[in-house]
């Protein structure tokens, strides 16, 4: 395309062949209204039987969902796929192993108000929706009790009051669930109101929306990024490399070309990304893209998800191999979620 009158939205499409046009407000709804439900049916689309793979019994409570464009990023007839064993529920989810428990992270201490965690110096974090367009089996937030979160937006007062009235917080992060569950309306409200709290400087969006709904990065969403006096940070939430090709790629292009300083978190899952390899792949995957690594983490022991678990002994060698063959940029910090620590303590 030679054209001296190229719009921002199209000069900022590095990979036009992925995407056909510009997404369209509203086209993410219908693309979560049409994303897959029934674990037999996205396993026969992967030309996969249920046989000879035993699926959770008691999904239910935490059913699967699986966007179109993740699936599409699948691999057909490989049950060892990195992206389908993040969203297929295996049977291995209903055995209760010891030590994994229900609110592994002891979060309701940290509950100041209602949706607003405060357990570290300078920041908290808004739950502002349990919703999430996919469901991660991994998912530390499984058991959240996200039903007595508020829902409407008078409900965020108090939320809104206990940050006015601690000055030592100048930074937001927005969380659920995923924040990008709200429309662009709700969350220009939200933003709007936060910028009327004087002491907050910075408004962090933990989202894997950009990963698994790329659609979803409207350019409504990035105007309200970049046009809030609060400084924007996005961090997104990928696992493997192979999330991040075709729209997905693209979307994330659209984020970090605006200027959005974007950083990815994964955690370390045993079958997806275990390897040196994966892990190597996947930060040089990230640094193209513009993509800061910031955390790997070690799996919350959370009821349900014993076997995903990678021991912190084995992380630490692949940790080791990472300094040894990445620019120092390009290494995450492994970490570990320790309930009352100040921080994320690093298993170094
Ligand atoms: C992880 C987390 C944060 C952010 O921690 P950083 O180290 O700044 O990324 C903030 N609040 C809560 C409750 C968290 O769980
Ligand atoms: S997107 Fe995040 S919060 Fe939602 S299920 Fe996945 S890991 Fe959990």
């Amino acid at each position: 395309m030679v054209s001296g009158n190229v719009s921002l939205a199209e000069r900022l499409l590095i990979e036009p062949s992925d995407v056909a046009s510009p997404p369209v407000r509203d086209d993410w709804r219908r693309s979560l209204a049409d994303a897959i439900r029934d674990p037999d049916e996205l396993l026969a689309r992967l030309g996969l039987t249920a046989t000879g793979c035993r699926l959770s019994a008691v999904g239910r409570k935490f059913p699967m969902l699986v966007p179109e464009s993740f699936f599409n990023r699948m691999q057909p007839g490989d049950i060892h796929d990195p992206l389908l064993r993040q969203v297929l529920p295996f049977a291995d989810e209903d055995e209760a192993v010891p030590g994994f428990t229900l609110d592994a992270l002891e979060e309701a201490t940290f509950r100041k108000a209602p949706g607003l965690l405060h357990k570290y110096a300078g920041r908290a974090l808004l739950v502002l929706t349990g919703a999430c367009a996919v469901h991660c089996r991994y998912c530390f937030r499984r058991h959240y009790p996200y039903s007595q979160e508020p829902k409407r937006l008078d409900d965020w007062e108090p939320a809104f009051a206990a940050l006015e009235q601690d000055e030592s917080i100048h930074e937001v992060l927005l969380s659920g669930g995923d924040p990008l569950m709200l429309t662009d309306e709700r969350l220009v409200a939200v933003v709007r109101r936060l910028e009327q709290i004087k002491h907050l400087r910075r408004l962090r969006w933990h989202t894997r929306l950009p990963i698994v709904l790329p659609n979803r990065i409207t350019w409504e969403w990035l105007d309200l990024l970049t046009s809030s006096r609060l400084t924007p940070i996005v961090v997104v939430h990928a696992n493997h490399p192979r999330e991040l090709i075709g729209d997905c790629a693209a979307a994330l292009q659209r984020l970090t070309q605006a200027g959005v300083l974007t950083l990815n978190q994964a955690v370390l899952l045993r079958g997806i990304n275990d390897t040196a390899d994966v892990l190597v792949e996947l930060s040089e995957r990230l640094i193209e893209l513009g993509i800061r690594p910031y955390y790997l983490h070690q799996l919350d022991r959370v009821a349900g998800t014993a076997h995903f678990e990678v021991s912190a002994d084995v992380g630490r060698q692949l940790m080791v191999e990472l300094r040894e063959r990445l620019p120092g940029y390009a290494v995450p910090q492994y970490v570990q979620e320790v309930p009352g620590a100040a921080f994320k303590v690093p298993l170094t």
